[in-house]
């Protein structure tokens, strides 16, 4: 086990550093359990990903990069057995070399499976729920050291309160998901008018898997993907991956993201110039996970929130006004996607099929006053925040927003009596005085 005195924590966006006495690195359940044992308070951070303080730890902080093994692979069953602390990016190309795939996946695979789960990670598709929802079963070290096995089929209600957890139910240490045979995707990725979008939004989510929109605003057109499942073969070549993934979505747009960082003025131009490359739509098939995932993003900051899709429309109409009227200056990418709603107690789609609107913004300088404005925006179409992005916590809110809310803190109680796997923000989120 690797372990560090004075560790630097910090996140992906660099807006969280904390310094953390003792940083762990184990490699087997024995040394997590007894990193349990030696601490009052333990948290986990998986690849940090997440923009709010959700990790920071105060005593001890484990990373699992070192617990990360393959288990077992089931070819009958179509399911595989993993360490929490694998990247969903590596799990994908060990996937694709036995012929199997995930299901679905979110715009990037750099995160580790425990952090992606305990925060309700999700990709896009309106029949496709959030990416804990490929799991089969997982174990949970809890704070007393007792490791459980939490199976959906025969421990159904529990599976649906501790799948998204936040990571204060203990630690997740081996999953099992289940996976499905490799498949191709074709993206047909092509720029439409807003209110078009808006008008055909029921025909567009009938016709397409997995549907996402992204928005340069002020542009007029919102950059559509379509992304099908198909068997026709791959068509999509290296050279066009590097000029348009690599060199336009990477490199230009990088440099385009801070020249209008600096110049604000020249944002607007930014975003008209960015979504015209897809002027002439994008048509190619590829392997599923290359086409889910995109390249990572320059450093930004976000709020996304999850609504009832069954309003999709009338919150889209607002949401362009909202953007289109306010006085910031827009110069990043906003992110429109769907997933179906699903039973886990604390996921944003808890049964209500979700539209999410991503908020995001390159220039931080004026974050502070955005983040309300979004906040205020989204609170008043009942949204529910994605808990690995910025928020402000609301815990009145949050308890309305869930139907058990309440039951998971009386969970957290059973299984954490003494805290151990809390910090600042776990406790404003779950311990302030309610009525149980
Ligand atoms: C560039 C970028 C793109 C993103 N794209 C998407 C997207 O497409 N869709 C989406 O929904 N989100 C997205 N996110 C958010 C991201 O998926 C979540 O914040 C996710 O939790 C990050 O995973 P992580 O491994 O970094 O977890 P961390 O941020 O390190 O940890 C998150 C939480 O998980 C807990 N945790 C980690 N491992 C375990 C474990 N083994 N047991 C128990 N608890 C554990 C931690 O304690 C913490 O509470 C994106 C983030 C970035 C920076």
């Amino acid at each position: 086990m690797k372990h560090q005195q004075n560790y630097l924590f910090k996140n992906w966006a660099g807006n969280i550093k904390r310094k953390v006495p003792s940083f762990y690195q184990p490699e087997t359940e024995e040394e997590i359990i007894s990193i349990i044992k030696g601490h009052n308070k333990t948290r986990l951070v998986g690849t940090g990903h997440s923009w709010n303080k959700i990790c920071v730890s105060n005593e001890a902080l484990v990373n699992l990069d070192l617990y990360r093994q393959v288990l077992e692979i089931n070819k009958n069953a179509k399911t595989i057995k993993v360490q929490a602390g694998i990247k969903l990016s590596r799990l994908n190309k060990l996937l694709d070399k036995e012929g199997f795939a995930l299901q679905n996946l979110g715009s990037i695979a750099t995160q580790s499976l425990g952090g992606a789960i305990s925060t309700g990670t999700h990709g896009t598709g309106i029949n496709f729920q959030i990416l804990g929802s490929q799991v089969l079963d997982f174990t949970l070290i809890k704070a007393d050291g007792e490791k459980i096995l939490i199976d959906r089929v025969n421990n159904e209600d529990l599976f649906n309160a501790s799948i998204v957890n936040l990571g204060c139910l203990g630690i997740i240490s081996e999953i099992t998901w289940q996976v499905t045979d490799a498949f191709n995707l074709h993206d047909y990725t092509q720029t439409v008018y807003f209110d078009e979008v808006i008008e055909n939004l029921e025909e567009l989510l009938e016709q397409n898997d997995h549907l996402k929109f992204w928005w340069l605003p002020p542009a007029e057109k919102l950059i559509v993907y379509k992304y099908n499942r198909t068997h026709e073969k791959r068509n999509d070549t290296r050279l066009r991956q590097f000029l348009k993934d690599e060199f336009s979505s990477v490199l230009f747009y990088r440099s385009m993201v801070k020249i209008a960082g600096i110049y604000p003025k020249f944002a607007p131009k930014v975003s008209q110039i960015m979504t015209s490359l897809f002027e002439k739509p994008l048509d190619r098939i590829e392997k599923s996970f290359r086409v889910f995932n995109v390249p990572e993003p320059p450093i930004h900051r976000e709020t996304e929130w999850a609504f009832d899709a069954k309003n999709a429309k009338e919150i889209l109409t607002a949401y362009k006004r909202h953007i289109l009227n306010s006085n910031f200056n827009f110069n990043f990418i906003q992110e429109i996607r769907f997933t179906k709603s699903d039973n886990f107690w604390l996921s944003p789609s808890y049964q209500r099929d979700s539209l999410w609107i991503g908020f995001y913004h390159y220039n931080h300088e004026n974050w502070n006053e955005a983040l309300p404005f979004h906040e205020a925006f989204a609170k008043k179409f009942d949204g529910r925040p994605h808990w690995g992005k910025e928020f402000t916590i609301d815990q009145n809110y949050l308890q309305e927003q869930y139907e058990r809310f309440n039951e998971f803190i009386k969970l957290k109680k059973e299984f954490d009596p003494s805290g151990r796997f809390e910090n600042e923000f776990i406790k404003k989120i779950f311990l302030a005085p309610i009525s149980i």
